[in-house]
């Protein structure tokens, strides 16, 4: 017989981490909530075009693609943003600005698997589009850490660049688009030999090959010191200062905001995604040298899905390494659902009753497992036991007729007789004391 496998890089979420899977899913929706991003569900199965167009090489050639039995050419989706910007671009034309967007769910990208990596995974997502201003910038980044914080991870830290500085000056040095799109890839890879002959090869100046050198060591936790430092590396072009600017008011209202927030200025820090045009940051936590999340300003995007020009900026969490931030940190959640009580017909007789019994113990707001298996009392006990239940509730016959059951405390190990309304008021008791 062919045992079946998930497929390579997909994974069953067996109970508790469906459920850790669900407790981030909730974090997230909730601080949706508080900053007022309302949710907008897509779908996973998009056209081609609509994905490809502005997801950078790295994405758009690890994107699950087949042509449907329409003979439309469709894909998985590899991340929301585009998806959101669609909507924004049709359904939302003519709303008032700005839009606060809010999306969880699935993500499909051909990566090769390893731990943090996925080819399913999922992601939370939020946009905050109709805006240029840098506190929409600071927002995200400032969302971000709250939707950290209260999903109970501890040392977040991040890490922060904008695009504008090094298009800025490929574009002075007239690079054209593909060519510049190559060398930001080659330097999201951290490639950077490899992206400093890609401007060699082609025939930027001395100048610009000795401003990409400064600019990939230029970094550190001092961000106006840095930001200085950019500004007088990139102070012969004057796009890139221009950034460098943005940058700095960015970080000025994020610091002022008021959070205390880990962050790191790197000048030559990019990411993979094409469609990025001014600030882009991503957040890490120590001991998983893996990103947790990461977004950035992207202009042009609605423009180029044929709506009206809108300026955006986004982020998208990856919820699987959220999942291993928590379990690497020991955090604890309350989010796990338990069945404290089973119920356990005393013989075929009282199937009915116990099922009955059941649902009024569940219509009081109680989780209870009813016996299937026709279990003798002792062997149904013997396992609520080992799965560490609180209370039996046993339906016999001569019970029912003085319509009661018999409620067993499985840790004190005593049992009386006594209502159904008095059994749920025990249980509700004890829970009570618990909590
Ligand atoms: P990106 O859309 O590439 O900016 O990714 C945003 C976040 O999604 C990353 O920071 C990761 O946390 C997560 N992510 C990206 N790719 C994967 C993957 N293959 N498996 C699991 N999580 C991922």
């Amino acid at each position: 017989m062919t045992q079946f496998k998930t497929v390579r890089g997909m994974r069953d979420l067996l109970y508790e981490d469906a459920e850790t899977m669900r407790y981030i899913e909730q974090t997230a929706r909730q601080i949706a909530s508080l900053y007022g991003y309302g949710e907008i569900i897509t779908p996973i199965v998009e056209p081609y075009e609509l994905l490809a167009a502005k997801a950078g090489e790295e994405v758009r050639s690890r994107m699950f693609t087949f042509q449907d039995l329409g003979d439309r050419r469709v894909a998985l989706r590899p991340e929301f943003t585009a998806s959101l910007a669609r909507v924004v671009a049709t359904r939302l034309r003519n709303e008032p600005r700005p839009f606060r967007l809010f999306a969880v769910g699935s993500i499909y990208r051909y990566d090769e698997p390893q731990r943090g990596r996925y080819r399913e995974f999922w992601q939370s997502d939020y946009e905050l589009m109709g805006s240029s201003r840098p506190e929409a910038d600071a927002e995200i980044i400032l969302l971000t850490d709250s939707l950290m914080k209260q999903a109970g991870l501890k040392n977040h830290a991040f890490k922060v660049g904008h695009v504008g500085i090094m298009r800025g000056i490929f574009r002075q040095e007239k690079l054209n688009e593909k060519v510049q799109d190559e060398i930001m890839q080659l330097m999201d890879k951290k490639q950077y030999e490899d992206a400093f002959k890609a401007v060699e090869n082609a025939e930027a100046s001395e100048k610009c090959q000795q401003v990409l050198r400064d600019l990939v060591a230029t970094g550190g936790k001092d961000t106006s010191a840095v930001i200085d430092s950019i500004r007088e590396h990139v102070k012969d072009y004057s796009s890139a200062v221009e950034a460098a600017g943005n940058l700095n008011e960015i970080l000025k209202l994020v610091s002022e905001g008021g959070a205390e927030i880990d962050l790191t200025v790197e000048a030559g820090f990019e990411r993979g995604l094409e469609y990025y045009t001014g600030m882009i940051f991503e957040v890490n936590i120590r001991g998983l040298d893996i990103a947790l999340g990461g977004g950035g300003r992207y202009d042009r995007l609605i423009e180029l899905f044929g709506g009206d020009p809108t300026p955006a900026v986004g982020v998208a969490h990856g919820i699987d390494r959220m999942m291993l931030g928590l379990q690497e940190q020991k955090v604890e959640h309350g989010g796990q659902t338990e069945a404290l009580v089973t119920v356990i017909p005393i013989g075929d007789a009282m199937r009915s009753q116990a099922l009955r019994v059941s649902r009024i113990l569940r219509d009081a707001n109680i989780s209870v497992e009813t016996e299937v298996l026709g279990r003798r009392m002792v062997k149904a006990l013997e396992d609520a036991d080992r799965r560490k239940m609180h209370y039996a509730v046993l339906v016999g016959e001569r019970e029912m007729k003085e319509k009661t059951v018999v409620i067993r405390d499985l840790r004190r190990r005593d049992q009386k007789t006594v209502t159904i309304d008095e059994a749920i008021e025990i249980i509700n008791q004890s829970r009570t004391e618990r909590s």
